[in-house]
């Protein structure tokens, strides 16, 4: 997105990306409203809502047997009032597509950058040999094991993190829940993604837990998606082998300072986002509307100083930590619900918190558009 940015607003710019397409299974695939307002300021939203696509106009869960909506999006103030649920690869194809349209961008598969130079930009690992590509400012955007981050010797703040999800996919049927996205019980917690023919899965388990559910062997597995999905029945089935099913490690920290002279960290490279509720792409994608605003007229004249990169630090902390406060509190639900492996009843206060008047409507703004959202300058 940046890239696009500042390519669009004619700053050369080179964008460096390890792997050779961006089709890997483990992407959170919400494109939020904020996100599908910033398309529509830049005249690309008509076309990328071409893309095959669900439109999620709420969230919601199931606690033991008690369905209910956390979060509703139908009253936000954007043009679209909806989720929009398509592959990751498939809007970033579509972005870096539009952007190799711009003279001054240029896209570089299987580029992975290994540190930085001390001359500015960095050394680059490709399948051709080592290269080095200098910049006039360095912006490390390469997600939760950041290289260029380590490389720079920025101080992280850890917080402990009690969960991993385990992402597999199983196939769904038309007459499937179409919303429901949480599914709570026996001492676990199934989020099921409507991806049309399939719903993308993550179970979320405690830390370090995977080795003995594999001890435990498929069968139990199967068993126990059935119990808390039982509307999955024999589909569990269509996990054969552990292969299938990826272990992610889930993290949350952020960066104490996000810049160094000629350089600047943003995303998960500056704030390593877990995926409770489902909006770390979203302030990664704020964060580079934030830094394009910031910086272009700077870039344009050639020079970045370190007091104008601490202004997007100074601009986009305030939303991570906010963002980071919820997904922590978040965690500490899900400790709970490891607790009790039996089954669950819905606690009364969850059921008296679903008659709040506007909360639902609050929550969908919080993941709809977070706090403070950004636009197009
Ligand atoms: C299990 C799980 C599920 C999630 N689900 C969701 C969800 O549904 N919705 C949501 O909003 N958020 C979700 N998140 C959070 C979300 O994935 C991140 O917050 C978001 O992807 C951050 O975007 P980013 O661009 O900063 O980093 P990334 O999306 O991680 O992108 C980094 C990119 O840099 C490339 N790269 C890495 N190192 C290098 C290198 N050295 N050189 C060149 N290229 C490199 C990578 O290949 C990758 O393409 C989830 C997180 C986890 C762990």
């Amino acid at each position: 997105m940046l890239g696009y940015l500042l390519a669009r607003a004619g700053v050369s710019v080179t964008v460096l990306e390890k792997h050779k397409d961006f089709f890997r299974d483990f992407r959170g695939d919400t494109v939020h409203p904020s996100t599908l307002e910033v398309m529509r300021e830049l005249e690309l939203l008509e076309d990328l809502l071409k893309i095959p696509h669900q439109q999620l106009t709420s969230v919601g869960g199931m606690v033991g047997n008690f369905q209910f909506k956390a979060a509703d999006f139908r009253h936000l103030p954007t043009h679209c009032k909806f989720v929009a649920l398509m592959p990751q690869w498939d809007f970033l194809d579509f972005l870096s597509n539009r952007a190799k349209s711009f003279p001054t961008f240029r896209l570089l598969m299987q580029h992975e950058a290994t540190s930085l130079l001390t001359a500015g930009g960095v050394a680059v690992h490709t399948p051709d040999g080592p290269l080095e590509v200098r910049a006039g400012l360095v912006v490390a955007c390469d997600g939760r094991h950041s290289t260029i981050r380590q490389a720079a010797k920025l101080e992280v703040l850890e917080f402990g993190v009690p969960i991993d999800v385990l992402w597999f996919r199983i196939s769904r049927k038309a007459d499937d829940p179409e919303e429901v996205l949480g599914n709570i019980n026996y001492g676990k917690a199934l989020v099921l993604i409507n991806r049309g023919d399939y719903f993308q899965s993550g179970l979320i388990i405690p830390k370090g837990a995977f080795e003995k559910i594999q001890r435990d062997g498929l069968e139990t597995f199967h068993n126990d998606l059935r119990k808390i999905a039982p509307y999955l029945g024999d589909r569990v089935q269509e996990l054969q082998n552990w292969d299938q099913i990826k272990l992610l490690t889930v993290r949350i920290n952020r960066l104490k300072r996000w810049h160094l002279p000629g350089l600047l960290c943003i995303g998960d490279a500056a704030h390593a986002m877990s995926p409770a509720g489902g909006v770390g792409i979203n302030l990664a994608i704020q964060d580079a509307i934030a830094a394009a605003n910031i910086l272009t007229e700077h870039l344009r004249a050639g020079l970045v100083p370190e007091n104008v990169l601490a202004r997007v630090q100074e601009r986009r902390e305030f939303p991570t930590r906010v963002t980071q406060f919820m997904q922590i509190n978040a965690h500490k639900a899900f400790a709970k619900i490891f607790e009790n492996s039996g089954p669950i009843r819905a606690p009364w206060q969850l059921k008296a918190t679903t008659h709040i008047p506007g909360l639902q409507r609050l929550l969908g703004r919080a993941v709809g558009l977070g706090a403070r959202p950004e636009h197009i300058a």
